[in-house]
């Protein structure tokens, strides 16, 4: 019998649809009273562009901005037909993004805590698309590594920062022309809440004590939002009804805790989820949150957002960014860091495949917090599909020949995207059934695009030999996706396989074991751990990094394990721990 290795979403949400969401109507009011965006009716613009793409107002029908297409471009469906199940909207799914790409896993990793410049991340979108992700790194500023990697392309783009970027991002981002900036309401990038002074401790941080550099800057960046074209604003959004269990109960069986689950029937695996999703909380409260009211008026106050201050807004406000760390937390507990990683399959007969004929230069391997970092990307991404069953997320980075000084490194984002129905239509226009259904004619396979075929689609850099792409996918690439993988020239996989070698019929995952030409990288118990006899090997490298014989399971008799060329730096940390 097939286990279900995917979303099933709970009966429960369905009866909650279509309650009468009062938050939504607080926050709408909070930001057209707010006046938020520097420009007369701004506050009034906001609101209807987020009417346009989760909320219905009443109070203005068909209103529609125009120059933003109030309908999801490509990879999306339109959210105001009320599908079966709560999903993220595009505003909090790139909020989201953008606070995870704050937490990249950097070689110099932790924040200096004495500096006033906070790590930040950014997501770049252009027609509703995610075309960049970045973050602040050792020189540049997240908004400075934007302008370095897209240049003039960022004209038009809606940029999201996990914090107010300071004035001299601010002034680059606007002479480039993007058409919005919005940003996490929490400390601004030149903190507030730690100023460089001797005689600061971060405990207190509140007006009065930010440091004069701070308060210089939260002048600047006030000038040029007053005077700037972009809309400069929060867009944050209460979540949809049951999306938060939704979440915490998908995120408790994702593939990558089932995978574990299986290896060891005995694992407590509610245990463990609990377990990570409360370290994570904590760890991300502490960093994105604003710990007392008072101060996080304070800092809203000199950001120029008084509006914001007022209650219920001000509540409402705290709730929202509480809620959405939250999310950020579950969904990375849906990945755990025990025991557990990205290991390399090996091959006993290598398939030559042109491209492996001359192996790229520089195909580094990851280390396992940079891969874990992006297959949760991906998982954030799960969240915006258009299947009413099954959510899967995929990113695709290339890895460019010269580091960048921004916090990605070698990293590059080539594209990303979900499985959804194709681009324009409607939610209800397509059959929804799935395997366990009789009548084959009504069933959706045939019509939802998948996850990397969305990626590959709306990929914004070509994919060359010289840099070598990279694909995070949340579950098993099917037998339709491994031909366009390999046709693109992805050098990497990294993904679960628990449905590899399944046939439902009309989706099947027969393809990818048999898939020689790129590096498969699937999630297993760290071969450190597996108590096994180490392999003769042939680098250099301890017995403590070598593969042992893996375990095979019920699901993978076909694998074999090879120690021939595995690499031993999977162990290592940092984002380009070696080469091979
Ligand atoms: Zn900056
Ligand atoms: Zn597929």
């Amino acid at each position: 019998m097939l286990k279900t290795s995917h979303w099933v979403r709970p009966a429960l949400h369905r009866s909650v649809k279509n309650s009468v969401d009062l938050s939504k109507t607080s926050i709408i009011q909070w930001i057209r009273d707010s006046g938020v965006g520097g420009r007369e009716g701004t506050g009034r613009h906001i609101a209807d562009w987020m009417e346009g793409s989760e909320m219905k107002n009443p109070a203005e029908p068909g209103r529609s901005v125009p120059g933003r297409d109030t309908r999801d471009g490509g990879t999306q469906t339109d959210s105001r037909i009320p599908g079966p199940d709560p999903r993220l909207s595009k505003e909090n799914l790139f909020t989201l993004l953008s606070l995870w790409m704050e937490l990249f896993p950097q070689e110099q990793s932790e924040e200096d805590d004495h500096s006033e410049i906070r790590g930040t991340g950014l997501v770049v979108v252009r027609d509703g698309k995610v075309v960049g992700l970045l973050c602040s790194g050792p020189e540049l500023h997240a908004g400075q590594a934007a302008i370095l990697q897209h240049g003039a392309c960022l004209a038009g783009c809606q940029l999201y920062f996990s914090r107010r970027p300071c004035a001299s991002c601010l002034k680059m981002i606007i002479n480039a022309g993007v058409s919005q900036i919005s940003f996490w309401p929490g400390d601004p990038e030149l903190s507030m809440l730690r100023p460089g002074s001797a005689n600061h401790s971060s405990s207190r941080g509140a007006p009065g004590c930010i440091s004069e550099e701070a308060a210089l800057d939260a002048v600047a960046t006030e000038k040029l939002k007053s005077n700037s074209r972009p809309h400069i604003c929060v867009l944050l959004q209460p979540l949809a009804q049951g999306l938060a269990q939704f979440v915490d109960e998908t995120s408790r069986g994702s593939d990558f805790i089932e995978r574990m689950s299986d290896d060891e029937p005995g694992l407590n695996t509610e245990e463990l989820f609990n377990g990570e999703r409360t370290r994570h909380l904590k760890a991300f409260s502490r960093r994105l949150l604003i710990k007392t009211p008072e101060q996080h008026r304070d800092i809203l106050t000199h950001m120029g957002l008084e509006n914001f201050c007022v209650e219920p807004s001000f509540s409402n406000l705290r709730h929202n960014m509480r809620e959405l760390v939250e999310v950020l937390a579950a969904v990375a507990a849906g990945v755990p860091q025990q025991d557990y990683g990205f290991h390399r399959e090996q091959h006993s007969t290598p398939e030559q495949s042109p491209a492996e004929s001359s192996p790229p230069a520089r195909l580094e391997v990851l280390s396992q917090e940079g891969a874990r970092h992006c297959i949760i990307q991906a998982r954030l991404l799960a969240y915006r599909t258009g299947d009413p069953k099954v959510g899967v997320g995929a990113v695709i980075w290339a890895k460019t020949p010269s580091a960048a000084s921004n916090g990605t490194g070698h990293l590059c984002l080539v594209g990303c995207g979900y499985n959804a129905y194709p681009a324009g239509s409607h939610y209800a226009e397509y059959p929804q059934m799935d395997t366990k259904q009789e009548d084959r004619q009504r069933r959706k396979y045939r019509y939802i695009v998948h996850a990397e075929q969305n990626a590959l689609t709306f990929r914004t850099r070509p994919i060359k030999p010289e840099e070598p792409a990279v694909l995070f996918v949340t579950k098993c690439p099917c037998d339709e996706c491994v031909p366009l993988i390999r046709g693109a020239g992805i050098a990497h996989i990294y993904t679960s396989d628990q449905d590899r070698d399944k046939d439902k019929g009309d989706i099947s995952y027969l393809r990818f074991g048999g898939l020689r030409s790129i590096g498969k990288f699937v999630w297993r118990k760290s071969p450190a751990v597996v108590p096994a006899s180490p392999p003769p090997h042939a680098n250099g490298c301890t017995g403590k990094h070598s593969r042992p014989a893996e375990r095979e399971s019920r699901s993978n008799k076909k694998r074999r394990a090879d120690s021939s060329n595995d690499s031993p730096t999977m162990e290592l940390g940092g984002i380009n721990a070696a080469s091979r």
